[in-house]
């Protein structure tokens, strides 16, 4: 099994739910480790960047606002599998179809207010990881 790492976003919706700690534990049970962690509210052009490659959907003017709409929270994961391990307690895109138990499942209301992002690449993830820390905030965890 590889260690990979992934990128993770807590979207506005729940951080002003307060369910910060509570999808942090989800990370934490599944034997991801948290190994760089920050809050920020994105300008519309940091939510555009990260979600260019929608930029042609019908829903991106929805979504950059959504993002902008409050603080988010950014993690780097680590882990065996990382990527699919996240997406796997993430669930599906949208929370009426995502499987029991799953974050989006248990803390989303709708597919465009959906809590979590995850990268659903090792490439994405190098490329969503490096947008929002540089190599020095990505801490070495060895247990
Ligand atoms: N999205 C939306 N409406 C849609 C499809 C997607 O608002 O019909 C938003 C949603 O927030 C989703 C994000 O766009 O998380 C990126 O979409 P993608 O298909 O990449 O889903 P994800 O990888 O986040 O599951």
């Amino acid at each position: 099994m590889a260690i990979e790492r992934t990128f993770s976003i807590i979207k506005p919706d729940a951080v002003a739910n307060n369910n910060i700690g509570a999808i942090y534990n989800r990370f934490e049970t599944a034997g991801l480790k948290i190994i760089a962690s920050k809050m920020v509210h994105l300008s519309k052009e940091q939510a555009e960047g990260f979600y260019a490659e929608h930029s042609e959907r019908p829903f991106f003017g929805a979504l950059v606002a959504f993002m902008t709409s409050g603080p988010i929270m950014v993690q780097t994961l680590e882990g065996e599998n990382a990527v699919l391990a996240h997406r796997e307690i993430l669930g599906a895109t949208n929370p009426a179809e995502a499987a029991e138990g799953t974050i989006r499942a248990d803390f989303a209301k709708s597919i465009d207010e959906n809590a979590a992002h995850g990268s659903d690449s090792v490439a994405s993830a190098e490329r969503e990881v490096a947008y929002f820390f540089s190599a020095e905030e990505l801490c070495v965890r060895t247990r």
